[in-house]
This record gives structure tokens, C-alpha cells and sequence, in this order.
């Protein structure tokens, strides 16, 4: 199923984001992780796709495994980040051929010697470069994007970063999926502020649950969010105690999406990190409202 058909509904529903292996001897585990998240029912599941190669090739993978055997509509992630453009073109093949309807195209993140290296001579430079490239193979893919309701980091100011993100949305990205944020305002602020700018596609929330305290560092190194005083109170009084940090992460996750939908929003995508008990407690608390 395309995942335009699916957001076009107005039933509030709930996906997951997985992630595949780092490594070889990972696989199992990580496809086991991710078939027990599967039978949960999501409306949909969206797998990752590490940059730079290395286990790129499970997101198909794993993608197919749950497509076939659960019937869960997958979003196959693509970055193009210093990719070639023979590279790129191989990977559609293949996303074509695996029978995937939903891709989610990204740059992928800069490492610090990509950053500092010439990036005038590549091909793909924007996520816009590869959405660009995906429309022109004719493939029938639905295509989503990512934003972020905190700005991207590299970007000067918002006002720019919502520039470039129309202009994704213009090259064929039927949906968008936000970064994650922890203070709903400023998803609410966001999005008055893109459909002002003139975008209308789906706009899917990403919500993480924060479920140990070394959690709270990594998400903010890589996100830049913003953590809002309630949660960080919550992380110093439950940090130290394992079960209940876990208890008061899923809370909190479940309390944000309650508020999500409450205001509107249909789709919610968590990002549940292969851990099937953290998606089927967050999916078992809102059981009466999904119905
Ligand atoms: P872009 O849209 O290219 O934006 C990157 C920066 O460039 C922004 O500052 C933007 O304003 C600016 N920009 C965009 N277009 C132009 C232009 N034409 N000219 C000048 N500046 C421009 N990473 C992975 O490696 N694998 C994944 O599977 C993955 N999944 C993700 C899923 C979601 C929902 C999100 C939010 C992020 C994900 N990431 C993933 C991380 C992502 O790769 C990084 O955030 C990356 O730094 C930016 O990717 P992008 O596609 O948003 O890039």
C-alpha cells in the first residue's frame, strides 16, 4: 500500500521505525526484533538505511520480510550522501525489483571529513538531488521526505530550511516525516509555519520514547532537540532506576501522541529502536483510542 493512500484516511493510526543490523552476525537477532514489531499490526513500518554502504543492503531486506510474511506496508529508507550516481540508480533498481512502494529519500548525515571535503563534484549534494533522480527513473514509488520542526542544524534559520523544504516537496515527496521533538508546540508552530509557506503533503510526527538515561544524551547529539523541563525532571528522578526510566519514557511518548492526535494529527511514527516490549506498551496504551 502507498503510504499517500494510507495518510489520506483520517483514522488516527500508529507506525514504527526500525533499524537494520551493523553488522552480519546482528541479523538475526534485528530481524527478530523487528518480525515481533511487525505483528503488532502498525499501520505501516519504515526501516532505515545506513549511509556510506556497509549493511545497507538489509533495509531491503528486512522491508520485504515484513511486507511478505506480516503484510505491514513497509517505507524502504534511501540516503545519497557521496554516493555515485551509478550507486543510487542500482539501489532503485533494486527497491523496484523487491516489489517496494514507499521510499523515504534522504541526504544522510555529513561526517566530519565529508563536511570538510569539496562537495561541489557530487552528484547528489540534497536529498532534493535524489528525490529528483527517483522521479526521473519512473519508478511508481510514493516518495516521503524528512523535516524538522527545530530546524536542521546545519541550516542558518528556519526560514531557509522551510525554502529548501518546499522545493523537496515540489521535486515529488508526497509526505514528510518530522525529526524528533519532545515540546509539541513546536510541531503545532512548524506546522503553521510550512502551510503558510504553501506546503500541504502529510506532515508525520516522529516521536521517540526515551527509555534509559544515556538515551537523553545520544538524542540530543544527533537531534539538537529540545528537552522541554518536565522531561528533564523526569530523567533526573528516574535516570538511575532502569525499570522505571522505561516506565516514565513510555508515559511520557504515549502522553505526546495523546496530544498529537487530540489536535488532529492522524498518523503518529515512533521511533521504537527494535525493541518490540517499548512499541507494544505504547501501542497497548492507546489500544482504546486507535479502537
Ligand atoms: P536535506 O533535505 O538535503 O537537508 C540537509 C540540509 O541542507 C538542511 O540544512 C537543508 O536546509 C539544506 N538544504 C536542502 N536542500 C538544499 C539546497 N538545494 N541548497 C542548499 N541547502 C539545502 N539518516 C540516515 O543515514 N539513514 C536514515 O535512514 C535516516 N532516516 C531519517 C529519517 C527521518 C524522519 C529524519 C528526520 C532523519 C533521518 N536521517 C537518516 C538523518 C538525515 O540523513 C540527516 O538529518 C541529514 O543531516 C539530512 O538529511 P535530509 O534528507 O533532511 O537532507
Amino acid at each position: 500500500m502507498k503510504l499517500n493512500e494510507l495518510l489520506a484516511q483520517e483514522k488516527m493510526t500508529l507506525s514504527f521505525e526500525v533499524f537494520p543490523p551493523k553488522t552480519d552476525t546482528a541479523f538475526a537477532s534485528v530481524r527478530s526484533a523487528t518480525e515481533a514489531i511487525a505483528e503488532l499490526r502498525p499501520a505501516f513500518m519504515s526501516v532505515t538505511y545506513g549511509a556510506g554502504g556497509g549493511t545497507s543492503q538489509y533495509t531491503l531486506e528486512i522491508a520485504k520480510n515484513i511486507k511478505a510474511r506480516y503484510g505491514v506496508p513497509t517505507l524502504a529508507h534511501l540516503t545519497c550522501v557521496s554516493s555515485t550516481r551509478d550507486t543510487v540508480r542500482e539501489k532503485i533498481a533494486q527497491m523496484r525489483e523487491a516489489g517496494i512502494e514507499n521510499v523515504m529519500a534522504l541526504r544522510g548525515d555529513l561526517t566530519s571529513e565529508l563536511a570538510a571535503s569539496d562537495r561541489s563534484q557530487w552528484p547528489y549534494r540534497h536529498a532534493v538531488d535524489l528525490i529528483r533522480e527517483i522521479v526521473e527513473s519512473g519508478a511508481d514509488f510514493c516518495i516521503g521526505g524528512a523535516c524538522y520542526p527545530e530546524i536542521h542544524p546545519e541550516s542558518a534559520n528556519q526560514k531557509e530550511d522551510i525554502r529548501y523544504l518546499r522545493e523537496k516537496v515540489d521535486a515529488g515527496c508526497s509526505f514528510l516525516t518530522t525529526q524528533m521533538f519532545f515540546d509539541n508546540n513546536l510541531l503545532y508552530n512548524f506546522l503553521y509555519k510550512i502551510r503558510e509557506a504553501g506546503i500541504t503533503v502529510p506532515v508525520i510526527p516522529g516521536v521517540m520514547p526515551i527509555t534509559n538515561a544515556k538515551q537523553v544524551e545520544r538524542a540530543i547529539a544527533l537531534s539538537g532537540s529540545f528537552m522541554p523541563q518536565r522531561f528533564k525532571a523526569l530523567v533526573d528522578k528516574f535516570g538511575t532506576s532502569p525499570a522505571a526510566m522505561k516506565q516514565a519514557g513510555i508515559a511520557y511518548a504515549t502522553d505526546q501522541i495523546i496530544d498529537l492526535y487530540a489536535n488532529g494529527i492522524t498518523n503518529v511514527h515512533v521511533y521504537s529502536m527494535n525493541k518490540p516490549d517499548v512499541a507494544m506498551a505504547i501501542q497497548r496504551n492507546l489500544s482504546d483510542i486507535l479502537g
